[in-house]
């Protein structure tokens, strides 16, 4: 069975691109003239950022900073490790955070905290998918690709013990 067929289609591969080409618009209206840092949050993000920058049409800076959730697998604790940092200082510069998934908002609260310690000029949040349902602290989305309800959703960069990140769209497992 292919990779694929194992999912239900949540958002298209159309639909995405469709959707990170209005928010990268967006993102060079709003930061033109500034300097600008886009920050995508490992692992996952990594296939959004990629195509989220070449929709910006900016000069700007890449660097990525990876994260891991302590606790059960499946939800945030909120007590968050830093396993692979930022390569350079962002003091000064105006950070766009991109992120896969905002779900309980916990990962980010810590992220925000901790990059404010390093006197950036701005940060705001980038992030593709967002699940209100699951909310345990209010985090500002700037710009949002997709609102989802409460599922476990795969594909475009995110998991599911390390599989289907490389799936086009974003999908339900299927019920076995
Ligand atoms: P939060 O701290 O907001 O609860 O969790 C954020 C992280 O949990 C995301 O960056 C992502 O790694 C993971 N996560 C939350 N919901 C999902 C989901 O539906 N699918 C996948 N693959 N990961 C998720």
């Amino acid at each position: 069975m292919k990779l694929a067929e194992k999912l239900e289609v949540l958002h298209s591969a159309e639909a995405i691109q469709k959707r990170v080409t209005e928010l990268g618009a967006q993102i060079a209206h709003d930061y033109a003239g500034k300097d600008l840092v886009l920050v995508g949050v490992l692992k996952g993000a990594i296939l959004f950022a990629a195509d989220l920058c070449r929709a910006i049409d900016l000069p700007l800076a890449f660097d990525f900073i990876g994260l891991s959730s302590y606790g059960e697998a499946t939800e945030s604790s909120g007590v968050v490790k830093i396993t692979s940092d930022l390569s350079r200082p962002i003091e000064g510069k105006h950070v766009l955070v991109i992120e896969d998934i905002i779900d309980t908002g916990l990962t980010m609260r810590y992220l925000l905290d901790n990059l404010a310690t390093r006197h950036p000029a701005s940060v705001k949040i980038c992030s593709l998918l967002h699940k209100p349902s699951r909310a345990r602290t209010r985090i500002p989305i700037e710009y949002l690709g997709f609102t989802v309800p409460d599922l476990f959703v795969v594909g475009y960069g995110l998991d599911a013990g390390e599989k289907y990140r490389n799936v086009p769209f974003i999908g339900v497992m299927k019920p076995s």
